[in-house]
């Protein structure tokens, strides 16, 4: 270990600043969103077996809610711009604009060059857990997604119904290309329902029991048309190990509403990110 300087409490003493404060971000009409949900109907419903995935289409201006419905159960979300599979979620930004885990108000980005809010969080009936004795939250976008490549590494031997493989193989089915063409568009996901932190003294990922029951959803905006893909993790409530067939596993109903002609008057998906792209050439 190298021998820490004379200066070395007062460099440690240095106060943070916020990498990117969230008040210059352009901001969620809230409100609007939600008076447009009070009247909003119910046009489409998928269940995502347990240990599989499957997708959904969520047309901007619509909500999507995502549920747990017979136990705890965490949820891998990728998602896409309907149409355009080079669109997709960025976890990293995500996380770097709200934080490890988002809740009510935070938006979900897409990558770059478009880097414009995907949809927002509009409802969290775990908003209350907020962060426990261990430094834990609720829906994470620290995590990647359990794969067959970290499991044979770790573990050995291959596992087939990692959220990877089952996003994978969702991605496939929707759009007719072949698994390992649609391998590349699968993305690091929103954990949905998944309590993780990093543990203090070595600042590992870790995961913990999540708190969600049967009647807990998170619900989102739709801000641009959406193809969205979930899947039910092999994890179970992720207390004890992903990647294997050793957890209880439950199944997860995704939801969509339509809201009311002129509920949105006013609203327009937002446009791609203005950034001119020459990169100073
Ligand atoms: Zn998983």
């Amino acid at each position: 270990m190298t021998q820490p300087p004379e200066d070395a409490d007062r460099r440690r003493a240095v106060a943070p600043v916020i990498a990117y404060p969230e008040d210059s971000l352009p901001p969620a009409d809230l409100p609007l969103y939600a008076r447009a949900r009070e009247t909003a109907r119910k046009t489409a419903e998928v269940v995502i077996r347990p240990r599989d995935a499957a997708c959904f289409h969520v047309p901007a201006g619509h909500f999507f809610r995502i549920a747990s419905i017979e136990g705890p159960q965490v949820g891998d979300l990728n998602l896409w711009a309907a149409g355009d599979l080079s669109e997709r979620f960025f976890s990293g930004k995500t996380r770097a604009l709200h934080g490890t885990h988002v809740s009510t108000g935070d938006r979900l980005w897409s990558s770059f060059p478009y880097l414009r809010p995907m949809a927002t969080v509009t409802t969290d009936t775990l908003d209350w857990y907020g962060a426990d004795a261990y430094g834990g939250r609720v829906h994470d976008v620290i995590g990647t997604r359990c794969d067959p490549y970290t499991h044979r590494l770790l573990a050995g031997g291959d596992y087939h119904h990692c959220c990877h493989s089952n996003l994978t193989r969702a991605l496939a089915a929707e759009t007719g290309l072949p698994l390992a063409r649609a391998e590349p568009h699968v993305h690091d996901v929103l954990n949905v329902f998944m309590c993780t932190g990093f543990t203090r003294e070595t600042g590992q990922y870790f995961m913990k029991a999540s708190p969600v029951r049967p009647g807990d959803y998170l619900e989102c905006f739709a801000e641009i048309d959406l193809l969205g893909a979930l899947s039910a993790c092999p994890g179970g409530d992720c207390s004890a190990e992903h990647s294997s067939d050793a957890a209880a596993c439950y199944p997860l109903k995704v939801e969509v509403f339509a809201p009311e002609d002129g509920a949105l008057d006013g609203w327009s998906p937002p446009p791609r990110n203005a950034y001119d792209r020459t990169h100073g050439v």
